[in-house]
């Protein structure tokens, strides 16, 4: 838990918000400002800058969310149509939340460059 931090806030459920997934290690809910039909972001409980705060030992958790991922993709019926999952590190990738997030992009065609 880190002071001030939205996500952190939305993982405790200080922020009272709708999970589309929710287990000991990840929430996932709908993005405040989607870019596609289909936009959820899967959030490790947590807290950590971004994906430059991972190492081996973190295989497990790192795994687990892209499962989790395609499970809410099969569950908001994308499998047949497609999906993108994405994170953003650092300000070159335009990362505006400071907790590490990952995007579950569906539901339109996705261009490369499109978040
Ligand atoms: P980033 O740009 O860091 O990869 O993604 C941050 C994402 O978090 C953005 O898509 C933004 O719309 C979303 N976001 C920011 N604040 C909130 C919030 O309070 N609630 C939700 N559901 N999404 C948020
Ligand atoms: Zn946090």
């Amino acid at each position: 838990m880190s002071d001030n931090c939205i996500f952190c806030k939305i993982a405790n459920k200080e922020i009272p918000s709708k999970f589309v997934y929710e287990d000991e290690q990840v929430v996932a809910f709908n993005d405040l400002n989607p870019v596609a039909p289909t936009h959820v972001l899967i959030v490790p409980k947590e807290h950590r800058l971004n994906l430059s705060q991972y190492e081996e030992k973190d295989e497990q958790l790192l795994g687990h969310v892209l499962t989790v991922a395609a499970h809410i993709a099969r569950e908001l019926g994308l499998e047949e149509s497609g999906y993108r999952v994405i994170t953003n590190a650092g300000p070159d990738a335009g990362q505006s939340v400071m907790h590490t997030h990952f995007h579950l992009l569906g539901g339109r065609k996705l261009n490369f460059d499109k978040q």
